[in-house]
């Protein structure tokens, strides 16, 4: 039962690119510094250092630019690539190799592992397709976050740790939390997830996180279990008030009406999922990377352009 549960939540990725539609795309590295300036600069090449538009395309070298605005003198221009000032810039790898892994990774639904990546493209040695990996996970994070409108849906989870991989039946009960990293996520129904790594789930943690991610004029209700760290939410105080409705796990219940986490909780199971049975293990350190790449995907299962947006978060 909770098993078919899982499954029927998780979200469906609707757009997808398929190998041949990539193939079509970038079929060679001019064709990936091509969509690159394109992504970078719709209109014209502008000089990454001074913002000029009077830039030279040099004619040796395609794709790369001179500005004489600000370069030493004269004669010495200001010369800068297509990568310039993106991750792509200063690694041996071409740019067709990132956007290969890039195509993997946002094409797998829970992930996919740096070893499976470097056997696929072959890309060197395994730290190659890793440090990629990594690269790119970094540059999925949103500069562009929207508050969240709406039903809202708020919970928190642990990554990491034996136990969460145990059935509920199997589970010891009493389950400490040590070793795990706890996670705390908000999703609108029908809209986007935001989620991030805590410290700890107290009330100070819980309460800002969620104040922060809906937006207070235009959430409808916001949803979450009975942890004592959002009680504060539906009252006014010092802060203002929102509009919290509790489902309350302890005495058995988890849908009441519209008061469900069952999207956010489709969200958790596709990202453990992916932990487990992608990275096996996540640390730490990384686990905010892992959490950009799964949130990434989520936020954008509707955009057609899928490439367009990390492309130009690199
Ligand atoms: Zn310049």
């Amino acid at each position: 039962m909770a098993k078919n549960n899982q499954a029927e939540h998780e979200p469906k990725l609707v757009k997808q690119l398929t190998l041949a539609g990539f193939d079509r795309m970038f079929p060679d590295e001019n064709a990936c510094k091509a969509y690159l300036r394109d992504r970078r600069w719709p209109k014209d090449v502008r000089c990454p250092r001074c913002g000029n538009e009077k830039v030279y395309a040099s004619k040796a070298r395609p794709f790369h630019w001179q500005c004489t605005n600000c370069g030493k003198t004269k004669r010495a221009p200001y010369r800068f690539s297509v990568t310039v000032n993106t991750v792509f810039e200063n690694t041996n790898y071409k740019l067709l190799i990132w956007f290969r892994v890039l195509y993997l990774m946002l094409a797998s639904k829970k992930g996919i592992s740096a070893l499976q990546i470097h056997r696929m493209i072959g890309s060197g040695s395994y730290r190659t397709a890793w440090f990629i990996c990594h690269r790119l996970r970094a540059g999925l994070a949103d500069p562009e976050f929207r508050q969240l409108m709406g039903i809202v849906e708020v919970d928190e989870t642990f990554i990491g740790g034996k136990e969460a991989n145990k059935h509920k039946s199997k589970r010891t009960g009493n389950v400490g939390t040590a070793g795990k990293i706890p996670v705390i996520g908000a999703i609108a129904r029908k809209g986007n997830v935001v989620c991030q790594m805590i410290e700890n789930t107290d009330t100070a943690t819980l309460d800002s996180f969620v104040r922060k991610a809906v937006n207070r004029e235009r959430v409808d209700l916001v949803a979450t279990d009975e942890h004592s760290g959002y009680r504060l939410l539906g009252l006014g105080g010092d802060q203002f008030a929102l509009p919290r409705s509790v489902i309350r796990h302890t005495s058995g219940e988890y849908v009441r009406g519209i008061v469900h986490p069952n999207t956010i909780e489709g969200f958790w199971s596709l990202l453990k999922r992916g932990v487990i049975g992608t990275y096996h293990k996540v640390s730490k350190k990384y686990l905010p990377l892992y959490l950009n790449e799964f949130a990434f995907r989520f936020n954008n299962r509707n955009t057609e352009d899928i490439f367009g947006a990390p492309i130009r978060g690199c």
